[in-house]
């Protein structure tokens, strides 16, 4: 039976992981592939109870897990620590870079019951269909940094090796193919030499896709062209910062980040976790939206564990909660049903039946 760890991490990821374990148990209900659910602590969870954000034994549960399922990690609690014994930066990300999870795929498809939750005209995104590529191991997050020899500066280096943009920009090729066979590299190239580097590499790949069609953007322009015209983009590749940022802003075009889910993937192991961080702002009320982590429990389903009927099952039933009218509260305009957390859950698993 293969093992999922589950790990909550902090504030409303205490709240979500629940509903994303409850929904894959009852897709699972009867099946022949069952899923043995492993519990662990990262983030100030693990700073608290056992002494740092990544504990000992967490690592080592998912080394061993077959998945991995992670709520979010973070809060004011933990902010003044030294940030290399932060939750995110030696929780989170000590965990995807130990495990080597390179590749976190976003995707952004608008459903059409919620095109009125964007805060965008319904013309703007009603055809969005698109997935972002973030390199998630490299660049800036993982450079050196630290302060200056001089006591009033600090500094941050972005540094990608070959190796590290081959395997991220061949899979947003790969991802392209078997899509509608558009690829958008973007970059900095005309500041960052490691964009210019970026950009040598991706054309050289570039010939071994000849029925993909690759553009170039620079950042800033991709963050006014995903705002303006979000439907010209099929695959977006980028660097880790780069796209951590226009993930934030590409979940708004589906009316919450508390829709965004994602995949982060090495080839064999997988990391599954919304993309939004733990909201201490509306921790611990039943008002966070639980919709991100369910269908990172269906992208687990898709890219772990090759179930693709049960992952779309979810999604489908996911789509039938929203279209029967109830909303959390993030997405929720006058009219809706809203519903907690808690009961979201409920009725997508309701809806499975
Ligand atoms: P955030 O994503 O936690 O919250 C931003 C805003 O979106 C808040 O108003 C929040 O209430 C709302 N929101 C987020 N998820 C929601 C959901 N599921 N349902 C309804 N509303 C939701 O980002 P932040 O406020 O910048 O960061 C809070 C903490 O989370 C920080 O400690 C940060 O470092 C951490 N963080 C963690 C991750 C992660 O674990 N992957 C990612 C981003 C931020």
């Amino acid at each position: 039976m293969p093992n999922v760890l589950v790990l909550p991490g902090d504030g409303i990821g205490l709240e979500i992981t629940p509903e994303a374990v409850k929904v894959l148990q009852a897709v699972l209900k009867g099946h022949s592939t069952t899923l043995n659910f492993e519990y662990g602590l990262i983030g100030g969870a693990g700073i608290d109870e056992a002494g740092k954000a990544l504990p000992d034994e967490t690592l080592a549960a998912a080394q061993a897990a077959d998945a991995i399922l992670l709520g979010s990690v973070g809060g004011p609690k933990w902010d003044t620590l030294p940030a290399p014994q932060r939750p995110e930066l030696g929780g989170l990300l000590a965990l995807r870079k130990a495990l080597g999870l390179f590749a976190n795929i976003r995707p952004v498809k608008m459903l059409p019951m919620l095109v009125e939750a964007s805060t965008l005209r319904t013309e703007v995104v009603k055809n969005v269909d698109l997935v972002v590529l973030r390199e998630l191991t490299g660049g800036l997050y993982f450079g050196e940094k630290g302060r200056g020899t001089n006591p009033n500066s600090a500094f941050d280096t972005l540094v990608y090796t070959e190796e590290e943009i081959r395997r991220i920009v061949d899979l947003g090729f790969q991802m392209a193919a078997k899509r509608r066979g558009r690829l958008c590299s973007v970059d900095k190239a005309n500041v960052l030499e490691s964009s210019r580097f970026w950009r040598e590499i991706t054309l050289d790949i570039a010939k071994n896709y000849p029925e993909v069609e690759l553009t170039h953007m620079y950042v800033d322009n991709a963050a006014m062209q995903l705002v303006r015209w979000p439907e010209q983009f099929d695959v977006i590749v980028t660097e880790n910062m780069f796209g951590d940022i226009l993930t934030d802003l590409a979940s708004m075009l589906m009316g919450s980040i508390g829709m965004i889910s994602s995949a982060s993937l090495n080839g064999g192991k997988g990391l599954y976790e919304p993309a939004h961080g733990s909201a201490p702002d509306i921790a611990g009320k039943n008002i966070a939206n639980p919709l991100a982590t369910i269908l990172s429990g269906a992208l687990m389903l898709r890219y772990s564990f090759g179930l693709e009927h049960e992952a779309q099952m979810i999604e489908k039933a996911v789509e039938r909660v929203l279209q029967e009218g109830y909303r959390t509260p993030d997405l929720a305009k006058s009219g809706d049903k809203v519903l907690g957390t808690r009961e979201m859950g409920d009725a997508v698993v309701e809806a499975l039946k």
